[in-house]
Formats: C-alpha cells, sequence, structure tokens
C-alpha cells in the first residue's frame, strides 16, 4: 500500500502532525522505534508549562493558535488536558527579557500583570535579586503531557491512522514515492515527516546528507518539597521561569501539581549526551544548580530535591525550531530543533509540518524555521 504520509517519530510533535494530517483525509502510518509509550525522548513525563508569554512575538502568535487547537483535541477525546494557573515570567534587567516578553505580548494585545520585585516577594514569597521583575500571564498553566501525547495518537488511531511502534526506520530511499525500512518492513508513501527528537542529528546527516548544528542535551528535573503545606499548590502558585545574564541562568518551574507538596524545577540546560546513551555518566552539577537556585530564590521550599527525573532537550543554537522541507527532496519534511519549549506549541507545529506535507499555503512566515538559516555551509 502506499500511504499519503509516513510519519517518523511518536513524541508529541510527530503524534501531532500525524493526527492532523489524518484529520484531513490522509491515509497516514505513524513509525516509532521503541515501543508506546515510552520515557526515552523529549515527551514523556506528566507535564509541561504552557504559556503565551514569549519573548519573540511570532511564538506569541503561533500561541493564540495552539491554546483552541488543545481544547479541540480535549473537546474531540473527552479529556481534560489543561489546567490554567497562571505564568510567571520573572528576570533581571540586564537579561531584557522581561522587557522582551511585555513588547511580544503587546504587540497581540495579550494581557498581562507586571509585577515588581516588592510583589514578587508579597505576593509569592520569591526572593530575586534587586534588579528583577515579573510577568503575569493568566492564560498559562499546565498541559498533561502524558495524556495529551496519548489522545493525540488515540485520536489518530480513531481517524483511521496507522501506528507502527518498536520499528527503528533504518534506510530511506528518497523519490516521488519515499521507501522507508525497517528491520520488519519496507513502507512507501507520497510524503515523508520526519520527527526524530534528539536522534534527528544523526540520522539526518547519515540518511539525507541533512547537517544543522544542534546539540542534545540532558534535562534533570528536580522536585522540592515545600515547607508550608498547600503553600505551592496548583490553585495557589503559577507555573514560572527566571532569567539572568550575569551569571547566565535560566530555569522553569511548575507548581505542586505532580506530586502533592513538591514544587518542579529544572534548569535549561544540562550536559551534552548521545540519546542512546542517556544516563550512561552520572552528572549532579544540574542538581548541584538548582539547588542553589532554591536557596537563593524560595525561602520557603526545602533546597535538597527529594526526586529527580531525566529528560532530553534537542538545542539550535537560536533555540528556534527547524520546520522545513528538505533541500532536495520536497516532499521529505522536516519538523527538529524544539529546544525545549516545544510541548505547548505542538498543535501548531502538526499544522505546520502536515500543510507543508499536504502542499497547502502556510499561514505563517517560516523564515526563522529554516534550515538555511544556520548558514549555507551547514547544509550539504
Ligand atoms: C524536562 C523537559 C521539560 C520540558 N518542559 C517544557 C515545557 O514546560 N513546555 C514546553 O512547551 N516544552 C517543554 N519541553 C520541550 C518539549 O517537551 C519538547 O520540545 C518536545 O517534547 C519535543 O518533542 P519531539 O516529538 O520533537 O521529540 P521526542 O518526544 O523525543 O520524539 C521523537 C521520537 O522519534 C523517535 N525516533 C527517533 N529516531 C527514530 C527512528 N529512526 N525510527 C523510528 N522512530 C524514531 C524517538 O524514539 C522519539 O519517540 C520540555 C522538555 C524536557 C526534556
Amino acid at each position: 500500500m502506499t500511504y499519503d504520509a509516513i510519519v517518523v517519530g511518536a513524541g508529541v510533535e510527530g503524534s501531532a502532525t500525524a493526527y492532523y494530517l489524518a484529520k484531513n483525509g490522509q491515509k497516514t502510518m505513524l513509525v516509532e522505534q521503541f515501543p508506546l509509550p515510552h520515557s526515552r525522548g523529549s515527551s514523556h513525563g506528566q507535564s509541561r508549562i504552557t504559556r503565551k508569554a514569549y519573548t519573540d512575538d511570532f511564538y506569541v502568535k503561533m500561541m493564540l493558535e495552539a491554546y483552541p487547537r488543545w481544547t479541540e483535541l480535549e473537546t474531540e477525546t473527552g479529556t481534560s488536558l489543561f489546567t490554567q494557573c497562571g505564568m510567571l515570567a520573572m528576570g533581571t534587567d540586564g537579561s531584557n527579557y522581561i522587557k522582551e516578553i511585555r513588547d511580544a505580548l503587546d504587540k497581540y494585545h495579550v494581557p498581562y500583570e507586571a509585577l515588581s520585585k516588592e510583589q514578587l516577594k508579597t505576593e509569592y514569597s520569591i526572593n530575586l535579586p534587586p534588579d528583577a521583575s515579573g510577568v503575569l500571564d493568566p492564560s498559562g498553566g499546565i498541559l498533561r503531557a502524558d495524556r495529551a501525547v496519548r489522545a493525540l495518537q488515540n485520536q489518530f488511531l480513531k481517524l483511521g491512522g496507522y501506528i507502527r511502534d518498536a520499528e527503528t526506520v533504518t534506510e530511506i530511499e528518497p523519490g516521488a514515492i519515499v521507501r522507508i525500512r525497517t528491520k520488519k518492513g519496507t513502507y512507501e508513501a507520497r510524503k515523508l515527516v520526519l520527527c526524530l527528537g534528539s536522534w534527528a542529528g544523526s540520522f539526518l546527516s547519515k540518511h539525507l546528507d541533512v547537517r544543522f548544528p544542534f546539540k542534545t542535551v540532558k534535562i534533570t528535573v528536580c522536585y522540592f518539597q515545600e515547607k508550608n503545606e498547600g503553600q505551592y499548590s496548583v490553585d495557589r502558585f503559577p507555573t514560572f521561569s527566571f532569567k539572568r545574564s550575569v551569571p547566565y541562568d535560566m530555569y522553569y518551574g511548575l507548581p505542586a501539581y505532580e506530586y502533592p507538596g513538591l514544587l518542579k524545577i529544572f534548569l535549561h540546560y544540562g550536559p551534552e549526551i548521545n540519546p542512546d546513551y542517556r544516563d550512561e555518566k552520572p552528572d549532579s552539577s544540574a542538581q548541584e544548580t538548582s539547588k542553589k537556585f532554591v536557596k537563593s530564590f524560595f525561602p520557603e521550599v526545602k533546597p535538597n530535591p527529594v526526586v529527580t527525573e531525566t529528560c532530553i532537550y534537542t538545542m539550535t543554537p537560536d533555540e528556534h525550531f527547524v520546520l522545513d522541507r528538505h533541500p532536495k527532496w520536497d516532499n521529505i519534511i522536516i519538523g527538529a530543533g524544539f529546544s525545549g519549549h516545544g510541548f505547548k506549541l505542538a498543535p501548531v507545529v502538526g499544522r505546520i509540518l502536515g500543510d507543508l506535507a499536504m502542499t497547502n499555503e502556510n499561514s505563517y512566515d517560516l523564515t526563522p524555521f529554516r534550515l538555511d538559516r544556520f548558514n549555507r555551509r551547514s547544509v550539504l
């Protein structure tokens, strides 16, 4: 059988793309190397932050589309995926973080509340450096990650899609009809969409002669215990971020939601790893840095993490995604480099990649996401 489209990679981005294609009447197969569900990539875990508070206005615009698309999925599947608790972005003047967020939100008339360092202290018990301030994006909150990926895959199956898990794609034969091979078979389609997460770099350079600079890094998520019961519960405390430039620091955090009384906090960077050997080398530096962060700024949280979990980021140098066609074969579409902030945008990414596959017009300027932005030399 010749499929209209094959999507490789059943993380949130590939699953959202497969769902969008099936919804648009495309006979689509989704192929995944690991048995589903799995915790080896970037999309596992119970929660992700969602927000409109971005420093780049094009992401604010995309988030205006993402919200109703998540709601549509909730309605279609009868599943609750979103908890609105707000998102509090905090930063020092030197980082320009808060100014850039305010400018981007202003451009799209997104409401927010500006907060001084003193208000952050009195309203949230957060003790920031003297030149810090914040922005509360009330539309922000938490997406239930595992549940969302499952909802996308279940809805894809309901729409007539096919999923083949525990099959690694090991070869690609480009052409008007693209063929892919796994140990179990050869499959063909008119369009191929590759959403390979942290495996994109090695796969694209080996099989499709595409190289772009990105790093796969291990992120250690730490869960810290509140000192006073209920103080950081999701009905009282928002999701949050903090950025400063000297020393460079970027953190994300969520209120006690996954586990009672435990805040989830993680540093936005980590050591470079090979995704096939993620936990081979023990590394406690991210944990130590997060401990210092909590100790300095969250006096009402115990500074030693009681639980840790790991996950992988695929970082591009500018932290923008890659959403583009292959430079030579335009029926091969690439979605990669989601740089630690791609979950919330998955329904929009799925639509963009799906439209590229169906050769539909795209309603976004995709310039920030093009492969050739990294410079001509990097795309061979
Ligand atoms: C700790 C952590 C916290 C995060 N927090 C947030 C947040 O708060 N908000 C937010 O918006 N984003 C967040 N993100 C980022 C977001 O989760 C990712 O951007 C997103 O999950 C990327 O999804 P993906 O589909 O590209 O990758 P993945 O989920 O890794 O999916 C890629 C899939 O491709 C499969 N694959 C690879 N090669 C092959 C092959 N050859 N054959 C078959 N299958 C293959 C892999 O097995 C994998 O399942 C966070 C990420 C992490 C790690």
